[in-house]
């Protein structure tokens, strides 16, 4: 097996810019681990596009092949578990950031990072909600947890036409939640109202007011790009809402100030995708295989193949991308 040769998509520095090509690597040059698996898919995600270009924080050295997440077959198995033969997932913890990721068609990973595929699912389906399927379903979750209901009130979703803003809408609209989504591409309100959302609002409903305090819009809401526009969205929550917090493509920080809190009890819930326990993950993932199917999202999902990934990752970083994008190894 260590004969073998395969095709990733890897970056590579040259004089401080970065190029992302189709390269021939050998098993040999797979990082030590326990499961080797022949990956079919893997999905885009906004921390591809920062590992593509070079960004730091995401990936110390180059070349690399980013690809935070793969489905595939387990080929080796040093521990036995998964078994050789099965079908997998992985998401998160260090792939595509400093290990090889599933821009390539194997990767190797301990064990611990696989989670056995929820049964009726092909490694396509898998990938359709990919890491930010598997986010939208955290931040859902958490705001089920801490009761947020339909009955409360209308839910936002910021980032709507985004990968994980997306699945947001479409999970929460079939749990029965109105959904306002907020988005910036005035183009995709049809598919955004495919999806289910029941209104479509422009990115202005949370430009920068510099107002302490806002009108209470929204019961309970789903923030996927941080900065600015959730400090705006926090004035804006209805007394004992929630928001969850998993984003940042409108900038790291945060600066609000106390009274959303403490005038009118709102609570700001992080969510992670990547470090948190795998049984976690297999929950949500168990979770989208039956009652949490998304049909909107699985059927509009688009796929490519390794030449067009330099563009669809381009597209992420302007915060052009919209819907799911699947890499898909055969193509
Ligand atoms: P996408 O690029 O697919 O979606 C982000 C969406 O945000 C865009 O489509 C756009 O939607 C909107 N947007 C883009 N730029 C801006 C801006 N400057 N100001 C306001 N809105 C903007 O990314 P993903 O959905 O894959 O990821 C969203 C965020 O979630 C990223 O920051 C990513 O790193 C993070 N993430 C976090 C995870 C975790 O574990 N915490 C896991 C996965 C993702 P529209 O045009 O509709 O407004």
């Amino acid at each position: 097996m260590n004969d073998t040769q395969f095709k990733a998509w890897r970056v590579a520095e040259q004089d401080g810019s970065y190029y992302g090509s189709e390269q021939i690597l050998g098993i040999k040059d797979l990082p030590e681990g326990e499961v080797l698996i022949k990956v079919s898919y893997s999905s885009l995600n906004y921390k591809d596009a920062l590992s593509a270009s070079g960004n730091k924080g995401v990936t110390r050295s180059f070349p690399h092949t980013p690809g935070i997440d793969a489905a595939g077959e387990v080929i080796e198995s040093a521990t036995g578990t998964p078994a050789v033969g099965s079908q997998v997932i992985v998401t998160g913890y260090d792939l595509g950031m400093n290990t090889d990721g599933g821009f390539g068609e194997y990767i190797r990973v301990p064990s611990a990072w696989c989670v056995p595929m929820p049964s009726g699912w092909q490694a396509e389906t898998a990938m359709i909600y990919g890491t930010a399927g598997l986010t939208a379903g955290l931040c859902v979750q958490k705001l089920l947890r801490m009761g947020a209901g339909p009955e409360q009130g209308r839910v936002a979703v910021s980032g709507a036409s985004g990968a994980v803003g997306s699945v947001a809408v479409e999970l929460l609209a079939k749990l029965g939640f109105e959904v306002v989504a907020i988005s910036g591409k005035a183009d995709h309100a049809e598919s955004l109202k495919e999806l289910g959302a029941a209104d479509v609002i422009g990115r202005d409903a949370l430009a920068d007011t510099k107002k302490p305090m806002l009108r209470p819009e929204f019961a309970n809401a789903v923030d996927t790009v941080g900065g600015s526009p959730l400090a705006e969205l926090l004035k804006q929550i209805k007394p004992g809402g929630s928001v969850s917090c998993c984003g940042l493509v409108a900038g790291p920080q945060l600066q609000t100030t106390v009274l959303p809190f403490i005038l009118r009890g709102v609570n700001l819930l992080g969510v992670d995708s990547v470090e948190i326990p795998l049984a976690d993950k297999e929950a949500v993932w168990k979770k989208f295989a039956e009652d949490w199917k998304c049909p909107t999202t699985e059927a509009s999902a688009k796929r490519i193949g390794r030449t067009d990934l330099d563009d669809a990752l381009s597209a992420f970083l302007k915060g052009e991308s919209a819907g799911k994008i699947v890499l898909d190894h055969k193509a």
